[in-house]
């Protein structure tokens, strides 16, 4: 196909406004491609050379570059291109402007094909290293040179990245439809085709070439991001388990990246919930996928969690955000290392698992996954009852999570490509708050360390003081905050301390795996207080069968021994701030 075809219809949507009138000439234009250039067509049309996910290079000419080759091919001069961009306010208009008035050559005669060109894109984008900002300038006049200038206005604009025709693409679905099986209808198919491949390219191509059957077909291919499955939102177990017919099954909702982890034999490809290629920003996620994925070929999905590298405790998702860069990524990767927790199954040696119910779906998941402390599955439980829901639910607020997801395990609980479903529901929570003073805990138990940290501890059973029943709750686990220096003298400092066995006098429903009487305080910062069920202090105070608990702890660095262990923060001060919290969340929930 010539490209003046392409150029004529993109005229003909840059005119419009209308969504139908836009499928018609989207329509009209794909049926006169040749059956082996529809893919190029589409990406052209999108403004790109692939989508965006590949990992390829992009055609990446800064407008600099692209005045710099208008000025050449056209011979006007670099001032003459400014004034004329000054004035237009579009490098295309511009460049076809210059085109119009050139000095040197003779006129394109659009004769250029859309392989032409798109072929010259590749080339330009392909071009690196030493003097390929010149390489790419000198392929670009010579595309410039062969073009009308009304060509030159379209190419000049896609090189650049501003070639904005507004159609989205369910409009090229549309289009690709009546244009190759004569009916809209069709649409869903090649929908599916396409949440499952995210590319539109590829769709176009197996409908124009093998016709509508092999799209019904279609299977997820791996190195193409299947489009994910999105949760809906309520705001209460009883709800979500009346929408999920009774029963679910319900999953910790970490707060970190989601991953989409590919493995062709030993090549691995990771994307993200946006479908970007971030495989080369984790070499560790990769090397983990690797190892502990059993299949030869598999797509699963998991979430990447910011973990403290000596407890293994979660990290708060800002932490996580460091690992977003294109540089240093080894330093960053030793100073911020992550776990990843698996929660789907999509493909499996040839078979596609995106039809499947969740429970199959999770079955195929724990027998192609070696589990390891930072490579395994996603805790769950399923259940009918709201009570264990909201249990769950503050089990995984404070150990670091948003809350839950809840999903179906219906028979039709499938896998719902690209949307946002009633399948998975999730509970976050209603406010989010911020603890603003430290306190003083007392320590109760110690873990042992592992790895940097064996034969030291790995964090530190911490509780406050509960004058009533002169006893010492527990608060939370505390393993951030300490230096090495802190960390060789623990085990000294606590020696006369150690005993067997839990010391009467502490309340604990938390297994230590050394335990302490009560002596040595120490200050502790977390972000906030939550609700658990699995810490002592006020235990049925707030709420029955939860304590509160301090999330995210981090030792301050102040160890209290002017205090007595009966003098640190009491069972009741740790409610006041508790409840001061939720007053400021509602203080400020008004003023909104
Ligand atoms: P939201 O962004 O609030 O709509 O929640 C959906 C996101 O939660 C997903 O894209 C995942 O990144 C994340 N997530 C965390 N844990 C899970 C889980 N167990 N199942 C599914 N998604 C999860």
């Amino acid at each position: 196909m010539l490209y003046s075809t392409l150029v004529e219809a993109y005229q003909r949507l840059e005119a419009t406004t209308k969504r139908l009138e836009m499928t018609d000439i989207l329509a009209d234009m794909l049926r006169r491609a040749d059956l082996d250039e529809i893919d190029k067509v589409i990406y052209l049309t999108q403004g790109k050379i692939h989508p965006d996910w590949t990992g390829e290079p992009e055609i990446g000419i800064a407008e600099k570059m692209a005045i710099e080759s208008i000025a050449r091919a056209s011979g006007l001069g670099r001032d003459e291109v400014e004034r004329l961009m000054a004035e237009t306010g579009d490098i295309g208009i511009a460049a076809e402007r210059a085109m119009e008035r050139r000095r040197l050559g003779k006129l394109g005669g659009g004769q250029l094909t859309v392989s032409d060109v798109y072929n010259t894109f590749d080339r330009i984008a392909k071009e690196s290293g030493k003097g390929s900002s010149e390489r790419k300038i000198e392929r670009l006049i010579g595309l410039f040179s062969e073009a009308s200038p009304l060509e030159v206005r379209y190419i000049t604009r896609t090189v650049v990245g501003t070639l904005r025709l507004g159609v989205g693409d369910m409009t090229i679905l549309d289009a690709l439809a009546i244009a190759y099986t004569d009916s809209a209808e069709n649409r869903d198919i090649l929908e599916r085709a396409y949440n499952l491949t995210s590319d539109l390219g590829y769709v176009a191509k197996t409908l124009a070439r093998e016709g509508l059957e092999a799209l019904e077909r279609a299977k997820p291919v791996l190195g193409k991001p299947i489009r994910m499955m999105l949760a809906q939102r309520l705001s209460t177990p009883q709800e979500i388990l009346e929408k999920l017919g009774g029963v679910g099954s319900a999953e910790y909702k970490l707060d970190g990246e989601r991953f989409q982890i590919h493995k062709m034999g030993n090549e691995i490809q990771i994307f993200s919930r946006r479908l970007e290629n971030i495989t080369s920003m984790y070499p560790d996620a990769v090397e983990m996928a690797r190892r502990y994925i059993k299949a030869k070929e598999a797509i699963v999905e998991g979430e990447a969690v910011a973990i403290d590298p000596e407890t293994e405790e979660m990290r708060p998702f800002q932490v996580l955000m460091q690992r977003r860069r294109k540089y240093r990524i080894e330093e960053m990767m030793e100073k911020f290392p992550i776990a990843l927790f698996l929660f789907e199954c999509l493909y499996v040696d040839g078979e596609d698992l995106t039809l499947k119910p969740y429970r199959e779906r999770r079955r195929r998941l724990k027998e192609i996954i070696e589990e390891t402390s930072r490579f395994r599955l996603v805790r769950s439980i399923e259940t009918s009852e709201a009570s264990d829901l909201e249990r769950f639910f503050e089990e995984a607020i404070t150990e670091g999570c948003e809350g839950l997801i809840v999903k179906s395990t219906a028979d039709d609980s499938l896998y719902r490509a690209g949307a946002r479903s009633w399948m998975w529901v999730k509970l976050k929570r209603s406010y989010q708050s911020k603890m603003v003073e430290p306190v003083d805990l007392v320590v109760v138990g110690a873990f042992h360390g592992r790895g940097k940290r064996a034969g030291s501890y790995g964090a530190l059973l911490a509780a406050v003081y509960d004058p009533n029943e002169d006893v010492f709750k527990t608060v939370c686990k505390v393993g951030s905050g300490f230096t090495d220096e802190d960390l060789e003298r623990l085990p000294k400092m606590m020696e006369e301390y150690r005993r067997g066995e839990k010391h009467p006098r502490v309340d604990s429903l938390v297994e230590a795996d050394i335990w302490f009487t009560p002596s040595l305080v120490i200050e502790v910062i977390g972000d906030e207080i939550t609700l658990s069920p699995v810490h002592t202090a006020a235990f049925n105070t707030i709420r029955v069968n939860s304590g509160l608990a301090i999330r995210f702890p981090r030792f301050t660095g102040r160890w209290r021994s002017d205090k007595a262990p009966e003098d640190a923060t009491t069972v009741a001060e740790i409610v006041d701030m508790y409840k001061s919290q939720l007053k400021t969340i509602a203080g400020e929930a008004e003023e909104r």
